[in-house]
This record gives C-alpha cells, sequence and structure tokens, in this order.
C-alpha cells in the first residue's frame, strides 16, 4: 500500500510554483541579498494578522482584549491599539462578533502606515480618492474623531456599495461617498482639500503568495504598465484637489518601481509646487528607502524620502511617499 502524503511525515511536500520570472526580475534588482531570504520566506507561508481596534465603536482597548480571550494579541510597538496574532488565528479573529460589530478591524500595518503618513487632524478637510473597501477612509475618520468633512471617491459601483457598508459597520460619520472616477475630481474641486490619500488602483504585487498561484493570474508587466498610466493621471487629479500648504499621500500595494517612484518622478518633473517629505513612521516597520534611480533612469533625488515596505511575515509590500504644496 503506498502511504499518502498527508499519512506519512517523512513524505516530500510538492513543491510550491515558482513566483512569475517577471517579478522575480524585480525582486532581484530591489531587495538587499542580506534580507533576500526573509522576503522569500514571506511567499510560502501565511502571515500573522494584525488588527486596531477602532475607537469609533470601542473607545474601551481593555475590554475590547478582554472579550478577545483566548486569544492572546501581542502588541505593535510604537502605535496605540494596534495589535498582532498568529497566523494561525486569522480565522477566529474574521469570525469573531468584536469583528463583526465594527469594535476591531483587521487591516495591515503597512496599509495604516499611509494614513499616519497623512496625519489628518479632527475638523479637516480631507479626500480620500480611492477608497473602497475602506479600510484607510475608517482610520482618517478614527483620527479625525469623526469632526470635519472627510470625502471618499470610488468608481466601482460593487465597490462602492462595500465601502458604504464597512464604514457604516465601523462608525464613520464624517464621510460623504462619490460614485465617481476620481481622475476628475481635481478638475471639479481643485485646491479644495487640508489632505488627500491616493491610495492608488495597482497591479496588487502584494497579495502574490505561493501557496495560492491564482494570486498573480491576473498580473503581467501589461498589467503594471496600464497600472501606472492610471496612477499618473489619478495622481494628477489628487495633486490639483490638494489647497496650497496641504499634504498628499500616495501608496500603492506594488513593489514594481514603474507604478511608485516612477510615477511621482513624472509628477514632480512636470511641477513645482509639490516636494517630497519626510514621513512619520511610529512603528520599527522592514523597509528600505525610495529609488532615485530605476533601470538606467535617474529619478528625483527626494524620492528617497519615500518608503518601500518589504514582504515578510507579519507585513504586505507596500509602497508610500508624502507630498507638500507650496503655501
Ligand atoms: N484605500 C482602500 C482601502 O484601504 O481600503 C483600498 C483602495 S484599492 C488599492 C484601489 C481602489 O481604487 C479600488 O477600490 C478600485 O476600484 C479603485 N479605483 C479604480 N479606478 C479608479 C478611479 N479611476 N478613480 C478612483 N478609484 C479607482
Amino acid at each position: 500500500m503506498t502511504a499518502s502524503p498527508s499519512s506519512s511525515p517523512s513524505a516530500a511536500q510538492p513543491a510550491l510554483p515558482s513566483l512569475p520570472p517577471a517579478f522575480l526580475d524585480v525582486l532581484d534588482a530591489l531587495i538587499p541579498p542580506d534580507l533576500r531570504p526573509r522576503v522569500d520566506a514571506s511567499y510560502t507561508a501565511p502571515k500573522a494578522v494584525v488588527f486596531r481596534i477602532n475607537p469609533l465603536r470601542a473607545p474601551d482597548t481593555a475590554a475590547v482584549l478582554a472579550a478577545l480571550a483566548p486569544l492572546c494579541p501581542e502588541p505593535v510597538a510604537g502605535v496605540e491599539g494596534v495589535f498582532r496574532l498568529p497566523a494561525g488565528d486569522r480565522d477566529a479573529l474574521t469570525h469573531h462578533p468584536l469583528a463583526a460589530d465594527g469594535s476591531l478591524y483587521i487591516q495591515g500595518v503597512a496599509s495604516m502606515a499611509a494614513v499616519w503618513a497623512l496625519a489628518p487632524r479632527p475638523g479637516e478637510e480631507v479626500l480620500d480618492l480611492a477608497a473602497a473597501p475602506g479600510g484607510k477612509t475608517a482610520l482618517i475618520a478614527a483620527c479625525m474623531a469623526n469632526q470635519g468633512r472627510l470625502a471618499a471617491v470610488e468608481p466601482v459601483r460593487a465597490r462602492f456599495f462595500r465601502l458604504k457598508a464597512n464604514l457604516q459597520r465601523l462608525g464613520v460619520r464624517n464621510a460623504q461617498l462619490y460614485l465617481k472616477d476620481g481622475a476628475q475630481v481635481g478638475r471639479l474641486v481643485s485646491a479644495r482639500f487640508d489632505r488627500v490619500l491616493l491610495d492608488a488602483p495597482c497591479s496588487s504585487e502584494a497579495q502574490f503568495t505561493r501557496l495560492d498561484p491564482t494570486s498573480w493570474t491576473h498580473w503581467s508587466p501589461k498589467k503594471v504598465r496600464a497600472s501606472a498610466a492610471l496612477q499618473s493621471r489619478l495622481l494628477r487629479s489628487a495633486a490639483d484637489a490638494l489647497k496650497p500648504g496641504g499634504v498628499l499621500v500616495y501608496s500603492t500595494c506594488s513593489l514594481s518601481p514603474e507604478e511608485d517612484e516612477c510615477v511621482l518622478d513624472a509628477l514632480l518633473r512636470e511641477r513645482d509646487d509639490l516636494w517630497p517629505e519626510p514621513l512619520p513612521w511610529p512603528v520599527d516597520l522592514p523597509a528600505l528607502p525610495g529609488l532615485t534611480a530605476w533601470r538606467q533612469r535617474p529619478l528625483h533625488p527626494d524620492l528617497t524620502l519615500a518608503r518601500r515596505v518589504l514582504p515578510t511575515e507579519w507585513t504586505d509590500a507596500f509602497f508610500l511617499c508624502r507630498l507638500r504644496k507650496r503655501g
């Protein structure tokens, strides 16, 4: 009788499928050799789960932690109300009543970092130009303590209604939602917002996992180029919608520089009223500075102030850059 792979502890595991060769080229060019084993390992195992306690629904963090028992989350140093659990607890947390009632929200720490970089304050006027499903919109509203005005734009109807439902569940009361192409917004409401977040639609390289080859089914170098073209249009619109003196954060969940520094470089060459700023960075995340050259092409030197969060056992790949508009 032949033992099935699962019944024999010594049986060799089937090899996991390889990431697409064109994406491996990007990793080869970007990731320093000493960090590469950690990055490679992140594609072969489920990640730790990070969540935040939502002050708009649950002002008492200790009560939420007590109600989560026997789950025992570890605080993420540097930020209040953000915790992490082992990957094996993901299902229990996802289906927990405190997730269902909006007391907590599962959200990657790099995704939260985009909102920490934006640093919205109560009473301001803030634009989230690519908002669904709304994780960052809800964190912006929490930073604003539901005071001021938050405009959230999403053009895809099904995603728009998911955004609406999520914001209701998470207790967001200061948001106005627009089912709209973000590329039109800068022309319609020019120089209006104190802060603008463009968490751009992208080729979603952060979702790649070798445990599920369908995670890259829709990815190709052509998709990267198409994403970059859309990102450029949205970034111009975001820059136009920003008030003089305001802050713009551009982020993607792609590692390809064509979607990150190259999009910003094109904008910075076109106009001299915006420049990159250092990022508020409360958490010790595994990250590299932004690139100042890519494939022999020099890029704006201040793009070194951007950050590329690396994919690891607890973080997803993420790119972010904070820009200031001349006052
Ligand atoms: N910020 C969201 C969050 O944290 O939950 C995630 C945003 S996701 C990366 C990008 C979003 O941009 C998608 O919901 C996508 O449908 C939307 N999008 C696509 N084309 C757009 C456009 N022309 N204008 C604005 N948003 C667009």
